[in-house]
């Protein structure tokens, strides 16, 4: 299946698609891990700017990066992407990627989070580099500070700090809330509630998405 998560930042859906990824044994595609893995290089610098401001980086780099991950062996059969698409011209590019390797859309689930439990949830977010991510209340980690999973140094992220969060979030519903009609109006949406615990959000996930005829 090919399926696509939607939510606001904060939403869980780098989670979620961690998790959905590993019960379908689906390749999991974030951009923002692609974009902060690149850090160092040309791409990876000029990103770093637009993030770190809590913009997005523009379109054109994106598709880019989508069409050559898409391209590659693994994603043969299917994919989750995990914050692509994020503005209009990005999810018209998928269409035209798609319909070049000849393949579709299956399934758009879009988590939905109040805003104020969003801004709790960023602000207290700790992610370490293995990809692990923590709350340091509703999630923390055995050890302050300690990855549970891999014993690096957890960090908060730049984009993770208070003036860029209120950015991310209004840049979200001006340029990837209108998505939510877009996949609606083509038949491909599910609503999921984002706000219970970890483990329900992904049950819910799990049975959406085999109740969908492949
Ligand atoms: P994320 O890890 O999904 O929260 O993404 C972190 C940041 O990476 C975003 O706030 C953007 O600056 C950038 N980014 C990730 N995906 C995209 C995208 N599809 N379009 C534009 N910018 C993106």
């Amino acid at each position: 299946m090919n399926i696509i998560l939607l939510g606001p930042p904060g939403s869980g859906k780098g989670t979620q698609a961690a998790l959905l990824s590993g019960k379908l044994r689906t390749p999991h595609i974030s951009t923002g891990d692609i974009l902060r893995a690149a850090k160092g290089t040309e791409l990876g610098n000029r990103a770093a700017e637009y993030m770190n401001r809590g913009e997005l980086v523009p379109d054109s780099v994106l598709i880019e990066m989508i069409r050559d991950r898409l391209s590659q062996a693994d994603c043969a059969k299917a994919f989750i992407l995990d914050g692509y698409p994020r503005t209009i011209p990005q999810a018209d590019a998928l269409v035209d990627i798609l319909a070049g390797l000849d393949r579709r859309l299956d399934l758009v689930l879009n988590i939905e989070v109040p805003d104020a439990e969003l801004i709790t949830r960023l602000s207290a977010r700790r992610v370490c580099k293995c990809g692990a991510t923590y709350h340091l209340i509703f999630n923390p980690p055995e050890k302050e500070g300690v990855c549970d999973r891999c014993g690096k140094r957890l960090y908060h992220r730049d984009d993770d700090k208070e003036e860029s969060i209120k950015n991310r979030l209004s840049v979200y519903k001006k340029q990837t809330q209108p998505l939510i009609d877009y996949y609606r109006n083509l038949g491909l949406l599910a609503a999921i509630d984002g706000s219970g615990s970890i483990e329900q959000i992904s049950g819910e996930i799990y049975s959406v998405v085999k109740a969908r005829p492949e």
